[in-house]
């Protein structure tokens, strides 16, 4: 009989899988035919910054693998985990558009089973006093799953954006010292036309806030380049808080720090320099940083 005439939609549907075992069956069958594995890990609410990700990782392997995970173990009692925003039916039709190939989506029972007692304890760029300092249990909570689903997929190259710069290197860190064979991609910022960082959290802005937040990224490209023209870094960076103040956001930290190791600089001479900034518009916090 022949195969039903679908919808293109629907033909271009990935498979979806919610445990390990099918995972491993599904990267077996592509790694018998000799075909290399890209790992993108996400929390799902997809925008076009996730799909950057999904392309690069269509350039860098045959195949493009998405986990859709939130994490428990990455959000503190007084963070957003019961409402970070979930849209896997759009998620699942972004992703297969954009060329991915499976989908892996485990309910919470299956990375974190009964019993489960584990967890990664994570230095150096985990414990630059950036995000650690407003957040200290959240990467160690993100080395865990990002442990685990490495082993899970172990795939050719593992693709992060550098949208979550710390994170980025807390993961080529943890891939380093634990020897992990994936090779970790670092990806730019997908940005709005205005230059807001895009993030699944930018729709708990109010349409006010939506119209001040651009003024982070604003001051991050201002500083950058006082910077690159000679300006003294302690001004500089001063004067950066000072305009995110002034369009209404409450500052957790706005650092320049040395772009590999995270640690702090005086001067651009001991770049590569990187600056780096979160800061709360009413409740919702955003994060962003630059190259200088
Ligand atoms: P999340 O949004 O926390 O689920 O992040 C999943 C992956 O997407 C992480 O590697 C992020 O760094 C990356 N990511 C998030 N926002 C962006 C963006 N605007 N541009 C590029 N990558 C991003």
């Amino acid at each position: 009989m022949e195969a039903p005439i679908l919808p293109d939609s629907q033909q271009r549907r990935v498979p979806i899988l919610r445990d390990v075992a099918a995972l491993r069956a599904a990267l077996a069958g592509w790694r018998a035919r000799g075909e290399t594995i890209a790992l993108t890990p996400t929390m799902g609410a997809l925008h076009a910054g996730h799909v950057s990700l999904v392309a690069l990782a269509k350039a860098k392997a045959d195949r493009a693998i998405m986990s859709i995970f939130v994490n428990p173990a990455q959000f503190a009692a007084n963070e957003d985990f019961g409402w970070y925003p979930r849209t896997f039916d759009a998620d699942v039709e972004l992703f297969s558009a954009a060329g991915g190939d499976a989908i892996f989506a485990p309910p919470v029972e299956e990375m974190y089973p009964q019993g489960f007692a584990t967890a990664l304890q994570v230095g150096g760029p985990a414990a630059a006093s950036l995000e650690d300092r407003f957040r200290p249990t959240h990467f160690s909570g993100v080395a865990t799953v990002v442990a685990k689903l490495l082993n899970q997929c172990q795939p050719d190259v593992a693709i992060f954006g550098e949208k979550d710069f710390q994170q980025l290197r807390v993961i080529a860190r943890i891939a380093s010292d634990l020897d992990f064979e994936a090779k970790i991609i670092g990806a730019p910022t997908v940005r709005e036309k205005d230059g807001l960082a895009l993030s699944s959290r930018n729709v708990y802005l109010t349409s006010e806030e939506r119209k001040a937040a651009p003024a982070l990224y604003a001051a991050l490209v201002c500083c950058a380049s006082a910077l690159r023209g000679g300006a003294a870094m302690e001004q500089a960076v001063a004067a950066a808080r000072a305009s995110v103040e002034a369009a209404g956001f409450t500052v957790d930290y706005i650092e320049a720090r040395h772009a590999e190791t995270l640690a702090p600089v005086a001067s651009t001479a001991e770049g590569p320099v990187r600056l780096l900034a979160a800061a709360k518009l009413g409740r919702t916090r955003l994060i962003d940083n630059i190259a200088v």
